[in-house]
């Protein structure tokens, strides 16, 4: 048995606590971000070479989850969460080039794998309060749908030990800055998903989330959760298909897989960064941004400085000041060993244009706009020399972007069947001001 990990807070105020109970509460009472007291240490061969990924992500969590009460039903948790492949597919015209797909989960994006074993963990977890659990959720796009998707009433059916779980679900996303089908993901499920379009940014929504979860009265009135990439529930699982990558790639070459995630929140490159440390064979990692630069204008040297998101074609990313940074900087508390670590570069529109125009003219290849920033970057590093493996994480399917995509290649794409069905139903969503004030009367108004 390994000795139990705690979970302590990323600005030092809060006690340490269980995994389970980080989880539940998704932000701790300081504030910060929950983090483990430190990282664990695995050895690859503790692996075993012929898992699937739900296998690997039992044994990589095993210790993050020692001495907590979920422990027992990991194995339960991982295999609910992981129903879809995550494969790694190597380009035809250039085989050190391999595409990390994970879009193949029910909203097309990965953000159905941290959501799906959240609500995997949330079921098991005993309930404090006999009321309903509200979850906040801010959106960029992406996330929204999965949390929506992992929650909402009708899919899913729990294990005969399992209890239905009386959630409801509260999605908010900057209005006119997603994709129209993410939008219309985001307004389709009903029921117990509730869609609030804010006159605002993702980082206004976020704002906001955070203000409600920090608010004594309001949490007291109404218990609430949030299942934003701050909830570890999210984060920890997103370890795991960077893991199987990277472990699929070293049975069969001995060598270190090199990735490249498209970045905004920075919860994707975390948990890539966070396997990396705790032992996975994983060599160079970047962070390819869009045109928000926040990230890229600290790894060039400067201060850190958040601000404001612009909008691009790449809108999952559209963030200003990623809620990650702190759980990185944890990580690396020496900024210049953070920037040896680790590098990143931002993309514009135009380059995000002509890289989906590009590969799909040369190649056959599309990609989804935030995946292109990824390929634009990798473009260069060929460009310059590099002929290693690299795997370029594919966050969504380019059919969610439609609107952005089709014009480009000048025909429709196909659309996965789960899209397809989604986007055959009604959708509806309530406008909300962009203030903590109007969120707050929202909630309350929602009282039994
Ligand atoms: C959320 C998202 C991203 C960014 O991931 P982070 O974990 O927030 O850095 C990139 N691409 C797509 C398609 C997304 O939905």
């Amino acid at each position: 048995m390994s000795e139990p990990l705690r979970y302590v807070s990323t600005r030092g105020g809060s006690a340490a606590v269980p995994l389970s109970e980080a989880i539940a509460a998704g932000l701790a009472p300081d504030g910060g971000l929950y983090v483990p007291t430190a990282l664990p240490r695995l050895d690859p061969a503790a692996f075993d070479p012929h898992g699937t990924l739900a296998t690997t992500a039992a044994t990589l969590l095993a210790p993050f989850f020692a001495g907590d009460p979920l422990t027992a039903a990991l194995p339960a948790i991982c295999a609910e969460t992981f129903t879809f492949d995550t494969p790694l597919r190597a380009l035809a015209h250039d085989p050190s080039t391999l595409m990390l797909e994970l879009f193949h989960g029910p909203t097309s994006a990965f953000k159905d794998v941290g959501a799906r074993f959240l609500a995997a963990c949330l079921r098991r977890l005993p309930r404090r309060d006999a009321r309903a659990l509200t979850i906040l959720v801010a959106t960029s796009g992406d996330t929204g749908a999965a949390v929506a998707a992992a929650f909402h009433r009708q899919p899913g059916v729990p294990a005969p030990d399992v209890p239905a779980l009386d959630v409801r679900v509260v999605i908010l996303y900057p209005d006119g800055r997603v994709s129209p089908r993410q939008a219309h993901q985001l307004g389709c499920f009903g029921d117990n998903v509730h869609a609030l379009r804010v006159a605002g940014r993702f980082d206004d929504c976020q704002r906001m989330v955070k203000a409600a979860l920090g608010d004594a009265a309001l949490q007291a009135a109404l218990p609430l959760s949030s299942a934003n990439s701050i909830s570890l529930g999210r984060l920890l699982p997103q370890m795991s298909y960077h893991a199987h990558a990277a472990l699929g790639w070293w049975h069969a070459h001995g060598t270190p897989l090199n990735v490249m995630v498209p970045t905004g929140n920075l919860g994707n490159a975390l948990a890539c960064l966070w396997a990396r440390e705790i032992g996975l064979p994983i060599g160079q990692v970047q962070l390819s941004c869009n045109a928000n630069a926040t990230l890229p204008d600290f790894f060039a040297g400067d201060d850190y400085r958040p601000r404001e998101a612009v909008a691009t074609v790449a809108n999952a990313m559209d963030v200003g000041a990623p809620s990650n940074f702190e759980r990185l900087r944890w990580t690396f508390p020496d900024d210049r060993a953070l920037r040896a670590r680790l590098q990143a570069h931002s993309v514009d529109d135009a380059a995000i244009r002509h890289t989906i125009t590009h590969h799909a003219a040369a190649h056959g290849e599309v990609f989804c706009p935030h995946t292109a920033t990824a390929v634009h970057r990798l473009d260069q590093l060929r460009a310059g020399g590099d002929a290693s493996a690299w795997a370029v994480v594919a966050t969504a399917h380019p059919a969610k972007f439609d609107s952005v995509v089709e014009p480009l290649l000048g025909h429709p794409l196909e659309v996965p069947a789960a899209l397809a069905a989604m986007l055959a139903r009604p959708a509806h969503a309530e406008p909300l001001a962009a203030n903590d004030g109007a969120l707050r009367d929202w909630l309350t108004r929602q009282l039994p």
